[in-house]
């Protein structure tokens, strides 16, 4: 049977905004990794829950409000489903930071020891790293770095070395928003497991491109933002094993997360509400939802495998351009390409791109640490989404020439 064609045309043409001219032109939009654009499924999701759903959730009989607290309940139930859960490990949070907090002040805070310390990876997101710094520092435990190799590969061996039994917990990226670098991170929640260390994932840059089954992972929570997978902005969520969320207490007090409020005591909503506290993004939830419909309709496979041709291809053009250093070259690498150039400074590079259309991004990707380990203040960042196309490509690679010859 040979696999249907992957039709980047139809899938731009669901994408509004990338017909929109920018600069006076044509868009590349090539900053994908930062946040991806959204498509019509999408936007007509939200745009009807407003139009014909909207009211506050789980509080009142009348009809709207049912068909609200429906549609936000069934998203969850969807999202459930997208990474094999039940939809009480579920918790719906604003994104990738905000359950990282979650967890850092609700499961380890209680946990964490003076002296205890919380491996990480030195291509970490700094909401991946200040989070723990918080707690840590609160209770006199330290945050410990697990080395990066020179291809931007996590050095599993020096890892390895840093488990001991002062490790209290475990959090690694999936996929490097800076690099690409997709982490072996089923052999590091082996290695975890079998010292009995909770591990957290940061999904925020895979979900998009690689498939999760939560169960089979086996890792303790993962953490994900709709923004960067086709749905709405300020909107994710928290999965997390049953018995971790039933256990932890609440992180932040309001409406919803209660069962009985009283002045002299209240008592706590179950998991997941527990964590829900106030009004929540109802249409966020269901832009959430209608997003990974969308995924599911392209298929997250043939995603992948048309962000790969198009990493291969682009990864070719780039070698071509004179003084551009790859930063990230790991086997194992999703579709981001980050550089340096010897012309000028990567905020220089991106100025001028931008004058020829080209959306990139530039700085250091809320990775101060892993642009010190390659000894760089800031890399040009190319990354890549299911509706990015040859033209894209090109487009970068003539506006870096461009670029090349003014800095010169
Ligand atoms: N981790 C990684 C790897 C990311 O790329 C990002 C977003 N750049 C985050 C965490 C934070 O996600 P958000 O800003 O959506 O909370």
């Amino acid at each position: 049977m040979s696999t249907p064609r992957y039709d980047v045309d139809a899938i731009r043409a669901q994408f509004p905004i990338l017909s929109e001219p920018v600069r006076g032109g044509r868009l590349a939009y090539l900053d994908n990794a930062a946040t991806t654009q959204k498509p019509d499924a999408v936007l007509a999701a939200i745009d009807d829950y407003y139009r014909h759903k909207n009211a506050n959730v789980h509080r009142a009989v009348h009809d709207l409000a049912e068909r609200a607290t429906t549609a936000y309940e069934g998203a969850r139930d969807r999202i459930a489903r997208w990474f094999h859960a039940a939809r009480e490990q579920i918790v719906f949070t604003r994104g990738t930071t905000e359950a990282i907090n979650l967890v850092a002040y609700s499961f380890l805070r209680p946990r964490l020891q003076p002296g205890d310390e919380v491996l990480l990876t030195g291509m970490e997101h700094h909401s991946n790293i200040v989070p723990w710094q918080l707690v840590a520092r609160e209770k006199g435990a330290r945050v410990v770095a697990a080395p990066v190799l020179d291809d931007g590969s996590l050095d599993f061996d020096g890892w390895t070395a840093l488990l001991n039994e002062r490790t209290r917990f475990i959090a690694v990226v999936h996929v490097s928003n800076s690099l690409g670098t997709v982490n072996p991170i089923d052999r590091m929640i082996a290695a975890a497991k079998a010292r009995g260390i909770p591990v957290l994932v940061d999904g925020a840059q895979s979900i998009a491109h690689l498939a999760i089954d939560f169960p089979a992972l086996g890792a303790d929570f993962l953490t994900c933002s709709a923004h960067k997978a086709y749905g709405p902005t300020g909107f994710g969520c928290l999965v997390g094993r049953r018995e971790h969320l039933d256990a932890m207490p609440p992180w932040h007090g309001g409406g919803d997360m209660i069962r009985t409020v009283s002045f002299e005591e209240s008592t706590w909503n179950e998991a997941p509400y527990r964590f829900e506290a106030g009004t929540p993004d109802m249409a966020g939830a269901v832009g959430f939802a209608a997003a990974l419909d969308w995924i599911e309709s392209v298929g997250l496979d043939a995603i992948a495998a048309h962000e790969h041709r198009l990493l291969v291809e682009g990864t070719a053009l780039l070698a071509d351009i004179p003084g551009l250093r790859m930063i990230g070259t790991a086997k194992n690498k999703g579709g981001v390409m980050s550089f340096v150039m010897t012309v000028g400074h990567a905020q220089d590079i991106g100025t001028i791109l931008d004058q020829y259309g080209v959306a990139v991004r530039t700085g250091h990707h809320c990775t101060m640490p892993l642009m010190a380990r390659f000894g760089v203040p800031a890399t040009v960042r190319a990354s890549l989404a299911a509706y990015n196309n040859r033209d894209d490509l090109d487009q970068l690679a003539m506006a870096l020439r461009k670029a090349s010859r003014l800095l010169a």
